[in-house]
């Protein structure tokens, strides 16, 4: 029974928990952990040392001991120790500050991020001769960072001098300078370069003297014709409080946005990341995932780490039912996309052959009832309406039929691939195409 490695049931758990905890929270303790034992209820995670073992001790035993009981059975004790740190192999980045895997090459291109990758390439070639500065903006685990490291790795193969930061960093170190009467040094560091980007510039709001000191930098880089690259969760014009000289500059060159990936790009980036990292998987896993998480491509792809590792953990083939399974409980963070009642009863009548009155009629025959459930389960899942609103929709029926339908559906998906494909074609048919820009 316990014959399952400590460290792969550890891989899986470190899946989810990244989810649950911020990225830095999970870079700086749970990041170079690992699972050193497994026994009598006794689960021991190794740690690099006794800060990390007292913090995570003292502040995230009870959800790490929780992620493993999901994993493993009721009872588990959770123990830090310090052990040795182990070297995870192909982790070294060759650039400093740079992730390798970020490049134009594993960027898959979709409509809502045609523009700025383009614009990211044309400086990355060029720099300073097109847009100055490139702004780059859109949602959570877009792909801003990756484009700006791949900027900055293509600058870098073509000898350009080029820095880049997040503004958290350039804070901490404009902080440190001043502390250590060292602000000449800094100004040097960032003013002698090719090429800056900043990344995240939405964490400068609020931050005077910072925001100051950056302004300088701009003005002398740009000035000097040297090439900038902000990004950030949103528009410049959308920044409280960011000084408004600053925010007219931003708007100087071009403001590109990234858009949520439709479906068909979603399914592009999952195929992808399955090749780059040599498992393969069933499209209709890939496809399922997909369907599940629409708004985050980190989710995606931490969904399909996550299926990954469940299918090893339990030895057994990935279907979309473990798949299913792997991905409960994640509740895509940040779901804006919300359906149009209305469209959905539409296009799921035309679907089943109904009219909408149908749907929201007394009809009940099999087929008008399916046809009811999956329009429910897919506005409870596609949009911020309520129970009682979705109820409302189907001729005023009450929560708990909605609750009843919701959970039908999502079972017999689990174990009926026609119905699957069928939610998925409807659902794919309602997705927008990406909003136009500005
Ligand atoms: P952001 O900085 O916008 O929050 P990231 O650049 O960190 O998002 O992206 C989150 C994850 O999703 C990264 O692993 C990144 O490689 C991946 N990703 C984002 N967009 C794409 C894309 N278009 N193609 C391939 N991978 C992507
Ligand atoms: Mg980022």
């Amino acid at each position: 029974m316990q014959a399952r490695p400590a460290q792969e049931i550890w891989e899986t758990a470190l899946g989810e928990l990244q989810l649950q905890v911020t990225k830095t929270n999970y870079r700086t303790w749970l990041e170079k952990t690992t699972g050193f034992s497994f026994e009598d209820n006794r689960f021991v995670v190794g740690v690099p040392n006794t800060f990390v073992a007292e913090y995570l001790s003292r502040n995230q035993r009870s959800l790490i001991e929780k992620t493993l009981i999901g994993l493993i059975h009721p009872g588990i004790e959770v123990h830090f120790e310090v052990t040795p740190a182990r070297e995870k192999a192909g982790k070294a980045s060759t650039h400093p500050g740079g992730n390798d895997k970020y490049t134009f090459e594993s960027f898959v291109v979709s409509e809502g991020s045609r523009l700025a990758y383009t614009a990211a390439r044309s400086v990355a070639e060029k720099p300073g001769a097109s847009y100055n500065p490139l702004f780059i903006y859109g949602g959570v685990g877009l792909g801003k960072t990756h484009l700006m490291q791949a900027i900055y790795h293509l600058a870098q193969e073509g000898n350009i001098k080029a820095l880049y930061v997040s503004a958290e960093q350039f804070t901490n170190e404009f902080v440190g300078a001043l502390q250590a009467k060292s602000t000449a040094e800094f100004r040097h560091k960032y003013r002698h370069v090719d090429m800056l980007l900043i990344d995240d510039i939405q964490f400068l709001v609020g931050k005077e003297q910072t925001e100051e000191s950056f302004f300088h930098t701009f003005n002398e880089l740009h000035n000097a014709n040297r090439q900038i690259v902000l990004a950030s969760d949103r528009p410049p014009k959308s920044l409280p409080d960011m000084g408004d000289r600053l925010c007219s500059r931003f708007e100087w060159g071009l403001i590109a946005d990234i858009q949520p990936p439709d479906f068909d790009t979603r399914l592009a980036i999952l195929k992808a990341k399955a090749k780059q990292q040599e498992v393969e998987v069933a499209l209709e896993v890939l496809e399922f995932i997909a369907q599940r998480i629409q708004q985050n491509i980190r989710e995606l792809e931490g969904s399909l780490n996550r299926a990954v590792a469940y299918a090893k953990l339990f030895g057994a083939i990935l279907t979309p039912e473990l798949a299913a399974r792997a991905v409960q409980g994640i509740t895509p963070s940040s779901n804006q996309a919300t359906l149009d009642p209305e469209l959905v009863i539409k296009v799921v009548a035309e679907r089943f052959k109904l009219t909408p009155a149908d749907l929201a009629g007394r009809k009940r025959d099999r087929a008008t009832a399916l046809a009811r459930q999956v329009a429910m389960y897919l506005l409870k899942e596609g949009s911020s309406c309520s129970l009682a609103q979705i109820g409302l929709d189907f001729g005023n029926r009450d929560h708990a039929t909605v609750i009843h339908a919701c959970r039908k559906i999502s079972r017999d998906m689990a174990n009926d691939p026609y119905l699957r494909r069928q939610v998925l074609d409807i659902q794919k048919k309602l997705q927008r195409p990406p909003r136009s820009r500005r």
